[in-house]
């Protein structure tokens, strides 16, 4: 036996919720679905006739009819409680920058959208707290008690950069707030609540041109509803579907909580902690490598500041590249195995700022070829991946052919710009031996670098290990992967 209640239910993401829920059976036979909205509408009219699911009249911007509703409901639902609540009814009042706002138009996106959602969820709180007793057994979510606001990022505080529909923004920034303080009371009686973005969907809201469809949108409110649990308590999940090239999996792999982009900020400020004590911190660029992490891993670095982005396969990178463009101060650095004929489609990579491995003439040439037609008019940088090991597998250029392969960079590639030099280095080395021996071999083909061309060079080297001791030893480049996202798999 399942309660659940939707509002907004008479068209687009809620009326297709609607459908699923009464879809679904539950094991123990009769699921009960409250459908509640201001009016019906003639696609409402037809799920009306599945005998699970009943429609209460509820307009949620007055304290009238929430009341009347919520009597209506406790007659339907008798001593049960409520499940699944999901805050959906939400308005739009077009708007544009703060000051071409009316304060009524302000007023009219915050009273449904925001003390809309407080009401119902007032009214109905002691519901769903009946409901937590009720299932006390279960996990904390919808087998227990969940309060679902759907939200959207557009509310997001720092990720917002156009100052249009700023009515709606400010109201759902709002409804975040809400969301979190109403978390943080109702895990306390075994209620989890929270939010999801479910993306830009093709409704009456959306519009025709919105990015996913209502169907596949409430594809991954199911999955939602199915899935989150305490992990996810006063979190927004967000959909990221609408970043092309990307087809993931919504619970999987695009759901990344506020706690994990928490993790990430911290671990960020950490790193930057210790990059900062350093003496000469001022000129290390710190590169995060984001390699085989999703996409919304680097908007939450983003979020937090950090610009440049390190990646080892071109196809990955591109295609990131190419999803991240509206994030306008991204950089993109390539640390991966380089070969002649994957530089062409390294060059078609959005905001390319460094190719940090560039280890023979051959591969010079054809990045300078592959830049000339896709480059943006400004020379790339490069650095000189050098196989400071001298271990034939590793790539690089062996530390004596530095010099001449700089020559060569400088004299034939009239699009690159070499910024200076990189190595990988031995796997895992042991600092109690003393100063790294690859670091050392990389300072001597940098000095080298520097007094035969009388010009600064940098310095790429260290990584999540030992960036503090790389920077300690002169590097101005360090790469740094798992220290900031978590291992990889
Ligand atoms: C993966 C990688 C890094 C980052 O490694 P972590 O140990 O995760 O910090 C740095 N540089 C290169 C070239 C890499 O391939």
């Amino acid at each position: 036996m399942k309660v659940s209640l939707v509002t907004g239910a008479n068209r687009g993401i809620g009326l297709e919720l609607v459908k699923r829920l009464a879809s679904v059976s539950d094991p123990d036979g009769d699921n009960i679905i409250i459908a509640c909205s201001r009016s019906t509408s003639k696609e409402l009219e037809e799920v009306l006739l599945i005998p699970s699911v009943h429609h209460v009249t509820m307009d949620i911007s007055s304290q009238e009819s929430v009341d009347e509703a919520h009597e209506k409901i406790s007659s339907i639902i008798g001593d049960k409680g409520i499940n699944l609540l999901v805050n959906n009814a939400a308005i739009l009042i077009k708007s544009d920058c703060p000051t071409s706002t009316s304060t009524e138009d302000i007023s009219k996106n915050f009273d449904v959208n925001v003390v809309g959602t407080h009401r119902v969820t007032l009214k109905f709180a002691p519901l769903l707290f009946k409901a937590a007793d009720q299932n006390s057994s279960a996990d904390l979510g919808s087998k227990r008690a969940f309060c679902l606001n759907v939200s959207s990022a557009v509310g997001s505080i720092t990720n917002t950069t156009s100052p249009w529909h700023s009515a709606y923004r400010i109201s759902k920034a709002a409804l975040n707030m809400l969301t979190r303080t109403t978390a943080l009371e109702f895990i306390e009686k075994g209620v989890l609540c929270c939010s999801v973005h479910p993306g830009w969907v093709q409704t009456r809201m959306g519009g025709p041109d919105a990015l996913i469809s209502t169907s596949s949108c409430v594809d991954d409110l199911m999955e939602v509803i199915e899935k989150a649990n305490k992990e996810h308590s006063g979190v927004m999940l967000r959909n990221k579907m609408e970043a092309p090239g990307t087809n993931l999996k919504f619970m999987n792999k695009i759901i990344r909580s506020y706690t994990l982009m928490a993790s990430i900020r911290s671990n960020l400020a950490s790193i930057k902690e210790e990059i900062g004590s350093k003496a000469n911190c001022d000129h290390v660029r710190l590169v995060a490598v984001s390699k085989t992490k999703p996409i919304s891993d680097i908007e939450a670095a983003y979020e937090a500041g950090q610009r440049v982005f390190g990646e080892n396969y071109i196809n990955e990178m591109v295609e990131k590249s190419h999803a991240l463009v509206h994030l306008s101060e991204i950089k993109w650095h390539f640390i991966g195995n380089l070969q002649k004929k994957n530089c062409p489609k390294l060059t078609t990579c959005k905001n390319l700022s460094v190719v940090e491995t560039v280890d023979s003439e051959k591969v010079a040439k054809a990045l300078n070829n592959g830049w000339k037609r896709n480059g943006d008019g400004n020379k790339l940088n490069i650095f000189i991946q050098v196989n400071t090991s001298k271990e034939e597998q590793k790539s690089g250029c062996m530390p004596e052919k530095t010099v001449s392969l700089a020559n060569f960079v400088k004299s034939e590639c009239d699009v690159l710009n070499l910024k200076g030099v990189m190595t990988i280095g031995a796997f895992g080395y042991d600092w109690s031996q003393g100063d790294n021996p690859d670091f050392l071999e990389l300072l001597k083909c940098h000095k080298e670098l520097t007094e035969h061309f009388n010009e600064d060079f940098e310095i790429s080297m260290g990584m999540s290990d030992d960036f503090g001791k790389a920077i300690e030893m002169g590097s101005t480049n360090v790469r740094v992967g798992s220290k900031i996202f978590g291992a990889r798999n």
